[in-house]
Formats: structure tokens, C-alpha cells, sequence
């Protein structure tokens, strides 16, 4: 069920616009509003999920989809062979702000380690 207080669910639903790269039945893709990197583009499931501690069993197959975009668009991005970086944040102290599961990909610069 779509959270008509979330962001995402809204940006899902057409109601907000979105720079969007990626739309399936499962899975959405766009471009994030204030990019990290040369490409920065934020992969979410349709279905709210508010963060990881409330994946259930169910969720598996749409959080593997996630990874398989995240892969195609890398390609497509041109990020593939130099390589790129997927952030999930989960939590105040990790930085979530947004409270619908999202995969961060990042890529078209170096990325330092440790993250911050
Ligand atoms: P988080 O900090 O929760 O891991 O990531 C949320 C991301 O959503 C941030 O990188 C932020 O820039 C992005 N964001 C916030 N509001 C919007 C919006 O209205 N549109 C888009 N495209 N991205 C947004
Ligand atoms: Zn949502």
C-alpha cells in the first residue's frame, strides 16, 4: 500500500515529478534531486518498505530487483567499467532521510573509504 505521507510512494505514483530513468511493475529508478556524484540515481521498490528492519521474507525477490537495475543503468550510465558504488542508509545515524527503502548508485568519480 502506497503511504500518501511519503515521498516516494508519491513520486511512484506520478504525483510528484521525478527524473525518472527506470519503471517496471516492481521497481522504479531516477535521477536523485541533489546528486553526490556525475551520476547519482536512487533505485527504489514501488511497494513502501520504510527502511532494511522492515524487510520481510516477501521483499526478497524486489530487493534482488533492485540490484539487477542497478546494474543495467550502470552499464547504461557508462559507470560499468570504472566501476560505482550502491549505498543503502539505514537509520538516523546512517543518514536516512527518506523513509522508503532506497539503493543509492553512485559513480562517474572516485569514492573515497571509509565513507563518512
Ligand atoms: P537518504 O539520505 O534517505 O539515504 O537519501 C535520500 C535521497 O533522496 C537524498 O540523496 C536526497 O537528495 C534525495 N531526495 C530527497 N528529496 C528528493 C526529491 O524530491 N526528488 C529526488 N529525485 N530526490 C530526492
Ligand atoms: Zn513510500
Amino acid at each position: 500500500m502506497p503511504d500518501p505521507n511519503c515521498l516516494f510512494c508519491r513520486i511512484a505514483g506520478g504525483e510528484i515529478p521525478a527524473d525518472l530513468i527506470h519503471s517496471d511493475e516492481d521497481v522504479l529508478a531516477f535521477r536523485d534531486i541533489n546528486p553526490q556524484a556525475p551520476s547519482h540515481i536512487l533505485i527504489i521498490p514501488r511497494k513502501h518498505i520504510s527502511t532494511v528492519g522492515e524487510l520481510d521474507e516477501e521483499d526478497a525477490l524486489v530487493m534482488g530487483k533492485l540490484f539487477l537495475v542497478a546494474k543495467s543503468l550502470a552499464k547504461d550510465e557508462g559507470i560499468a567499467h570504472g566501476g560505482y558504488r550502491m549505498v543503502v542508509n539505514a537509520g538516523a545515524d546512517a543518514g536516512q532521510t527518506v523513509f522508503h527503502i532506497h539503493l543509492h548508485l553512485l559513480g562517474g568519480r572516485g569514492m573515497g573509504w571509509p565513507p563518512g
